[in-house]
């Protein structure tokens, strides 16, 4: 298979560390030297031009995520006006819905899902508070009935007409189960309900259609399968048709570029989705995306979505045949699924802490989940099989229980 694969080359594009397998790039994607060139040059183009690199450089600051933006929409499906490179993904939350959410009595509640990423949740109940209404009736949440997916009559059933928005993730974090979001955005749209979308773990993962879908709006970061560095900008997509609207948090980096130094106190917005930037934009943490864009480019969203459901297919076969006692809760379909797999396990927390002294770097989530994922730009088919044998013996030898089975602080 490593032979076969048109990927393979993608490798050497990364910094990997001799005798480790990283299974964590669900987390944080590795380091390209590509990315890392890009993040050199913009500071060298600080070191030279001083504040001139605004306008001047190989990749002028002032327009740096509108360029990026434009490369970017391909990955998710949408027109080059409807994305932009800003912000995190919980801070991107918040500038949706303060532009989106406008309750009115009929209308008022925000439908998300009970295994949801905390920081979503947090974003969603402070903006229920702050237009005066209380969580507990105005958030409403998708139940799971076997704690690591949701069903889909569970959430069309949910989509009721006092629902104003639903924010789901499209890839679940934990299990990393693959929602349809085509099918959910048309009912939503039947009962006259906004549909958000969180690609925290799909982007760079898989293809896209945002805009043919009808999505309203999304959000990303670019740090877990994008590669963009710890804290790299995130980004945003709103649909063409909502952007007449005023930004919810507007700042003058929203402005219409050629209007923006006029410093006037009247707002222009930009025409596009760029209005819903805000503050002057985090160029060194934008700048290694410049890198990690152009491996896309070439490899093809397509493609990388190909290998991975290919390396997840090896990966679970491997374990169910050799670790029968990690319980896999990732569904089983190509559909249905995202890039990583998702083991459950009441030792979990010290089988991974053995998986790493073994050379392999996976990713814990509490209370009792592994989760894996092999990144189809530089894991190979042979890493999957040899995570399979060293899991195998750690299960085996019960290497774990030399390690105590709470989470570092960090985990
Ligand atoms: C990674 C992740 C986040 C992190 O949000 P930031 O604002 O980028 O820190 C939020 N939500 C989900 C679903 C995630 O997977």
């Amino acid at each position: 298979m490593d032979e076969q694969d048109p990927l393979r080359k993608f490798k050497e594009e990364f910094h990997t560390q001799e005798g480790t397998i990283y299974m964590d790039g669900n987390s944080l994607g590795l380091m390209s030297k590509r990315a890392e060139s890009k993040l050199l040059s913009l500071m060298d183009s600080w070191k030279v031009h001083g504040i001139d690199g605004w306008t001047e450089g190989e990749h002028p600051w002032f327009t740096l995520a509108e360029e990026m933006s434009s490369r970017i929409a391909p990955l998710v499906g949408a027109q080059e006006n409807e994305v932009m490179v800003t912000g995190s993904i919980t801070s991107n939350i918040h500038q949706m819905l303060s532009t989106l959410f406008q309750p009115t009595e009929g209308r008022s509640v925000i439908l998300v899902d009970e295994l949801n990423f905390p920081s979503d949740i947090y974003a969603v109940e402070s903006h229920i508070r702050l237009r005066g209404l209380d969580p507990s009736a105005a958030m409403r949440k998708i139940g799971s009935s076997d704690g690591y997916t949701l069903a889909s009559e569970d959430i069309l059933e949910q989509l009721t007409e006092d629902v104003a928005i639903v924010l789901l993730p499209s890839v679940l974090y934990r299990s990393g189960q693959l929602l349809p979001i085509r099918e959910i955005t048309a009912a939503a749209h039947d009962k006259g309900i906004l549909v958000g979308f969180d690609l925290a773990h799909s982007i760079g993962a898989m293809p896209h259609s945002l805009h043919e879908d009808g999505v309203d709006f999304a959000v990303w970061c670019h740090y877990k399968y994008m590669n963009s560095g710890p804290g790299g900008t995130g980004g945003l997509y709103i649909h063409e048709r909502h952007h007449d609207l005023l930004p919810g948090n507007a700042g003058w980096f929203g402005s219409d570029k050629t209007k923006q130094f006029d410093m006037d106190h009247e707002f222009s917005k930009a025409a596009g989705a760029g209005a819903y930037q805000i503050g002057t934009p985090n160029i060194f943490s934008m700048a290694p995306l410049l890198g990690s864009i152009e491996i896309f480019e070439e490899a093809d969203i397509f493609r990388v979505r190909e290998k991975s459901l290919l390396l997840t297919e090896l990966l679970r076969k491997g374990l169910a045949e050799g670790v029968p006692e990690l319980m896999d809760v990732t569904p089983q379909a190509d559909a249905e699924r995202g890039g990583h797999i998702a083991l459950a396990h009441p030792e979990a927390a010290r089988i991974c802490k053995a998986l790493k002294d073994q050379g392999v770097v996976p990713d814990f989530r509490a209370p009792n989940m592994i989760r894996l994922a092999p990144v189809a730009l530089y894991t190979s088919f042979s890493d999957v099989e040899q995570t399979v044998e060293i899991l195998q013996t750690i299960m085996a030898e019960e290497l774990y229980k030399n390690y105590s089975n709470k989470r570092n602080v960090v985990a």
